[in-house]
Order: C-alpha cells, then sequence, then structure tokens
C-alpha cells in the first residue's frame, strides 16, 4: 500500500489517459503534475521537480527522448516511458537517453505501481538504504514520502529545500560544487539562483540545526568558500570516495 506523498509529473498528450493515470496515482495517495506537451513537462519538471517521471514518448512538440536528454544533463530524477509505440528503437532510444523503465501500453495500473515503487526504491542513490531512505547523523530523508525527520520527528521544507538536502545527502563524503548544486536544484533556471544559494543553504541548516541537530549542522553540510558544499560521511569514507564530484 502506498502512503506516498512523492510527487509524480505525468507527461502524456492524450487527455483520457493522462486523466486516468493522475485519477488512479491521485487515489494511491501521490500528489500529481500534468503535462500535455514536452515544453509543459520541462516547465513542470523546473517548477517542482517531481520524484517521479512518466513520459509519453510521442509528445506534439519534442520528441520524447529529448525531454529525457535534457532532465539527465541535470538530475537524476527517475523517468518511466510509458508508450503506446511498439517499436523496440523507441524503446531502447528512451532508455540509451537516461530513462529508468519502460512500460507499453496497454498496461494495468497494478503494473504501473509496482515500477514506481522499484524505481524509487533506487531515488536514495548508493546512500540510501535498501528502501532508498538516506540518513545523515539524526536527519532522515524518505524520497518515497517526500519526508523529512531529525531524531523521528518532522521538519518542512519547500520543495526547493528538500530538494536541495536530498542532493547533499546522496553525496555522502563529498565535495559538491555549487555549480552542480544551482543545476540539479534549479535547472533552467539556475543562473538566477547563483546569487542566492547560500541563503537557502542557510535556512536549510538553521531549520535542521532548529530541529535538534544543533550546531553539529555546520561540520555535516561544511562551506568550501568559493567552491561549494562538503557533506561529512555516515559511513567512513574509502580515498575513492572522497574525491571531488562536479
Ligand atoms: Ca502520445
Amino acid at each position: 500500500m502506498t502512503q506516498s506523498g512523492a510527487w509524480v509529473l505525468v507527461v502524456e498528450d492524450e487527455e483520457p489517459t493522462r486523466r486516468s493515470l493522475s485519477n488512479f496515482l491521485v487515489r494511491r495517495g501521490y500528489r500529481v503534475d500534468e503535462a500535455a506537451t514536452a515544453a509543459e513537462a520541462l516547465r513542470a519538471w523546473d517548477a517542482h521537480r517531481p520524484d517521479v517521471i512518466l513520459l509519453d514518448l510521442g509528445l506534439p512538440d519534442l520528441d520524447g527522448v529529448d525531454v529525457i536528454r535534457h532532465i539527465r544533463r541535470a538530475a537524476t530524477t527517475p523517468i518511466i516511458v510509458v508508450s503506446a509505440r511498439g517499436d523496440e528503437r523507441d524503446k531502447i532510444a528512451g532508455l540509451d537517453a537516461g530513462a529508468d523503465d519502460y512500460l507499453s501500453k496497454p498496461f494495468s495500473v497494478g503494473e504501473l505501481e509496482a515500477r514506481i515503487h522499484a524505481v524509487m526504491r533506487r531515488l536514495g542513490g548508493p546512500d540510501g538504504d535498501p528502501d532508498g531512505r538516506l540518513r545523515l547523523g539524526q536527519i532522515e530523508l524518505d524520497p518515497a514520502r517526500r519526508a523529512v525527520t531529525v531524531a523521528g520527528s518532522p521538519v518542512h521544507f519547500s520543495p526547493r529545500e528538500y530538494e536541495l538536502l536530498k542532493v547533499l545527502l546522496s553525496n555522502q563524503g563529498r565535495l559538491v560544487t555549487r555549480e552542480r548544486l544551482l543545476r540539479a536544484v534549479w535547472g533552467l533556471e539556475y543562473a538566477e539562483a547563483r546569487e542566492y544559494l547560500h541563503v537557502y543553504v542557510g535556512r536549510l541548516r538553521r531549520k535542521l540545526s532548529e530541529a535538534g541537530v544543533g550546531p553539529q549542522i555546520e561540520q555535516l553540510i561544511a562551506t568550501e568558500t568559493g567552491i561549494g558544499y562538503r557533506v561529512a560521511a555516515s559511513k567512513p569514507a574509502t580515498p575513492a570516495e572522497a574525491t571531488t564530484a562536479g
């Protein structure tokens, strides 16, 4: 059973299909954004940074494969290609461009939900536990529920703050450059965010500190002046894991 607060972006130009997919997902507790074109999809992706994207490949304005390429330049957001096309080549092009999985129409909603669960479990990346949860000190971020707790108590974050924290916690034991954070969290608008990244990080640290992390937050997410942020390792890092990512 899903009690997920996860945000799903449904990209599909056929309205009845789009509506039925979103109605199903909303009934299952997901938050849903809808897009009927590639342009709308990219706008919605930049605005909300959804947790999972269901993407129809045949869109009126741009090929779905280009949408995947665009998103993959900045982010690892799971993408499940949903398409009526039976063509193997389309499926492979989608996967080559960086899609995580593929569903051919018609499919059952049960099958759809199983695929969503599977990609969400991988959301935490190599730093996540088997359910995809990320932990650093007393901080725990559960991507499938889009929830953050400190010592078990929920802490509220804005969508950008949440995304920022998710990217930082996915890079434990590494130095994350400002550029990389900006691209991952703000996407196309990242140039404008350049000036206030430190304001966002400051707000994030303050909330976590007040929620119980305390002054230790300055070591967990440390500023590397002029470069970015160094995230502490929850597990002892080997020299190979401690190299700069950027
Ligand atoms: Ca279509």
